[in-house]
């Protein structure tokens, strides 16, 4: 209580030294054609240009606040079909109140459009490449890759934070976890590894080595940790569902990280002792069939377990599907159907000790 009294008579204090014009200074931030003024919210598109292929438009929202700050930006639906990661999101959109705000927050609620418009999990339809995969257009730029050179530049460069957002797919079933990527420089990690802590998810990927040249990164948060830009990304929702909890872990998520980097008001809430986990183990189908689960998101197994199995379509077992290592099941095959070349599971080993 004593400290809420302190902060408000702080507050009022500030109101009455700070010259009206101090507010009215802050600048117009402006990301695509998108533009607002301090205090404002504002929509508008990230315009991709056509190329080899047609022209797209990403939507984008300003929200500049009436306080100076730094530049957060929120990005997700790079797969368009990991739903729970853009309702958050959207739902951010329509709680960020810019006359709370210290400093301006770009959301992008949806990178790849086409994927939610024709429920195509993982790819962009256009140019069957995946929206998380940075400027990979070794075969020549297509949609995608231009789409990814624009976040760059206007979503990126721009910002001093970045929080990329997942989640399971159409075909996942996941349990919520977050990824933590140090890139070794001191200070940076120190913040990163502060925002994943505020944002609270309870199980932490360790992400090494990763690329740290700028022109060869890979992955929207790789693209801007190399870029010095402290940045996390973090996974709720599964296989096409829509739950309250999950849209609740990664806004709230967002909220406490906003309060640790003191863009509104308030303590953040720090997890304490996550599981920090070294390293995932992907389980890949060596072939079509029809995949039997005996594990769920989130079960612990031993290496060598028996997770599922998979048959041909006449009811013969082809593949006993066993954990290459002990861990967590961090998200397993949501469906039936498998080709050759899937991801049947994928595990994350424990880490001896926490960062
Ligand atoms: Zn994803």
């Amino acid at each position: 209580m004593l400290r809420v009294f302190r902060f408000l008579s702080a507050f009022s204090l500030a109101l009455l030294v700070l010259p009206l014009s101090a507010l009215a200074q802050r600048p117009t931030f402006t990301v695509g054609t998108a533009t607002a003024a301090a205090g404002q919210k504002a929509n508008g598109y990230i315009e991709v240009p056509a190329g080899a292929d047609a022209a797209t438009n990403i939507p984008v929202v300003v929200v500049n606040g009436a306080k100076a700050g730094p530049v957060l930006a929120l990005v997700t639906g790079a797969h368009g079909t990991e739903y729970v990661s853009i309702i958050a999101v959207e739902k951010l959109i329509g709680e960020l109140d810019p006359a709370q705000v210290s400093g301006t927050v770009i959301l992008v609620p949806l990178v790849n459009v086409l994927s939610f418009e024709q429920k195509v999990p993982h790819v962009n339809p256009l140019d069957n490449k995946s929206m998380n995969r940075f400027l990979s257009g070794e075969d020549g730029w297509t949609q995608t890759d231009r789409a990814l050179f624009m976040i760059t530049k206007e979503v990126v460069d721009r910002c001093d934070y970045l929080i990329d957002y997942h989640g399971g797919d159409l075909d996942e079933s996941l349990r919520p976890y977050a990824y933590w990527g140090a890139v070794g420089k001191e200070g940076q990690d120190r913040i990163s590894k502060q925002m994943v802590l505020a944002f609270g998810l309870d199980h932490i990927i360790i992400w090494s080595e990763r690329p740290t040249d700028p022109a060869a990164t890979r992955y929207l948060d790789n693209t801007a940790s190399v870029r010095g830009k402290p940045s996390i990304v973090v996974e709720a929702g599964h296989a096409g569902t829509v739950e309250t909890d999950d849209v609740a872990q990664l806004v709230n998520g967002t909220l406490s990280t906003m309060r640790y980097l003191k863009m509104i008001p308030g303590e953040p809430h720090y997890i304490e002792n996550p599981v920090w986990l070294a390293k995932t183990v992907d389980v890949v189908s060596e072939g079509p069939g029809i995949w039997y689960p005996l594990v769920k998101r989130g079960t612990y197994v031993q290496e060598g377990m028996k997770i599922g199995y998979v048959t041909d379509y006449f009811g013969k077992v082809i593949l006993e599907a066993r954990a290459p290592a002990a861990g967590v099941i961090l998200h397993v095959n949501a469906v039936p159907s498998l080709k050759k070349g899937d991801n049947i599971a994928d595990i994350g080993v424990v880490a001896a000790q926490a960062p």
